[in-house]
């Protein structure tokens, strides 16, 4: 039996998968800070501490705020690519061995940068941290709602030539009120006979049909947060019976008010009832809280076992995007490393 004290130093090291997760939200605060420190102006940042003070949201108006604030800070090439070797080098430092990352270009395009540069920086910054380091990624475009469906065809186009070259799916965020999953039908189901992989952000701010819809019209094969099918047990039930897989963020639906308290936030009650749940942490330094905080969150305040956490890791590499065979070699890293401490 291992003292408590011990408890977080294992749950640091062991290996973990990690599948929603924005780059763009993801960035390490000293890097962003040498990007204002390199383009801005802004006499109230001194130090990285201010910076993160600034990360400290009033309410959700002011979150996106800030999202937007820090991505002016993002103007050349080589600045996402370090960006994303940091991340990515944050990441491998938590032992997370697989990890696939969604990415906006085309949030910095009115930054003047090109749709294609972007990725291609991107690209190179993976393939960095994978060369030094002990972690494989996969990247996800996230075409982003927002825009609607024309816009949304057209962003796919622009990534088909980076299929299996660095991307391996695309993805749905933004606005999910506004902009439902219904609009995407079309682009997913493209998508799909592109080759693509699809994972659908549906059920954060929207309800039970928006994952529906994203599961049946959009043939999504795993949902984004999925929290909002609490609403309706029928569609509790048809996730457990199709085995779906959600990407679940704790921390980020509470942070963002998804759900008022940990009582209240559904994921021990899918967990309980089989449901195919992963543990993600959505955009770390927004919200406060890495994927290693999130797997002790599991342990400490939802008292879960070691076995639990092993279970919902390989649950993670189970639903990913890798091939069989790579689901075999990280699931068996996982269980080597558990079968150790216990
Ligand atoms: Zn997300």
């Amino acid at each position: 039996m291992l003292a408590f004290e011990q408890i977080p130093n294992v749950i640091k090291k062991m290996p973990k998968a990690e599948i929603h997760l924005h780059l763009e939200g993801a960035f390490t605060f000293d890097f962003l800070f040498e990007l204002v420190q390199k383009y801005g102006s802004d006499p109230e940042l001194k130090s990285i501490d201010d910076l993160k003070k600034k990360f400290i949201f009033k309410d959700f108006p002011n979150f996106i705020k800030t999202w937007f604030w820090k991505n002016q800070f993002f103007k050349r090439p080589e600045d996402f690519e370090e960006s994303t070797y940091k991340t990515i080098k944050n990441l491998s430092l938590q032992n997370v061995i697989y990890a696939e990352v969604f990415f906006s270009p085309w949030d910095f395009v009115p930054n003047g940068l090109k749709m294609e540069e972007i990725t291609e920086a991107i690209i190179s910054g993976i393939q960095k941290a994978e060369n030094e380091l002990p972690i494989k990624c996969g990247l996800i475009a996230d075409i982003v709602r927002d825009h609607g469906n024309k816009d949304a065809m057209h962003r796919l186009l622009q990534t088909t030539p980076f299929l299996n070259r660095g991307i391996v799916g695309v993805g749905l965020g933004g606005n999910e009120l506004d902009f439902p999953p219904i609009l995407f039908k079309e682009v997913f189901l493209e998508a799909k006979k592109k080759g693509f992989r699809t994972t659908v952000h549906a059920g954060e701010s929207a309800g039970a049909e928006s994952i529906f819809t994203a599961v049946n019209e959009l043939q999504a094969e795993r949902i984004g947060h999925g929290v909002r099918a609490i609403e309706n047990s029928d569609l509790v039930e048809y996730l457990y019976y199709k085995q779906i897989p959600l990407e679940v963020c704790i921390t980020s639906n509470l942070k963002t008010r998804v759900f008022s308290s940990l009582n209240e936030h559904p994921f021990d009650k899918f967990f309980r009832r089989g449901l195919l749940v992963t543990v993600n942490s959505d955009d770390p330094p927004m919200f406060g809280a890495d994927i290693t905080d999130e797997f002790f969150l599991l342990y400490d305040k939802l008292k879960y076992s070691f076995e639990e956490l092993r279970k919902i890791s390989l649950n993670t590499i189970q639903v990913s995007f890798l091939s069989d065979d790579e689901k075999k070699l990280y699931s068996k890293i996982i269980n080597d490393y558990w079968r150790d401490i216990t």
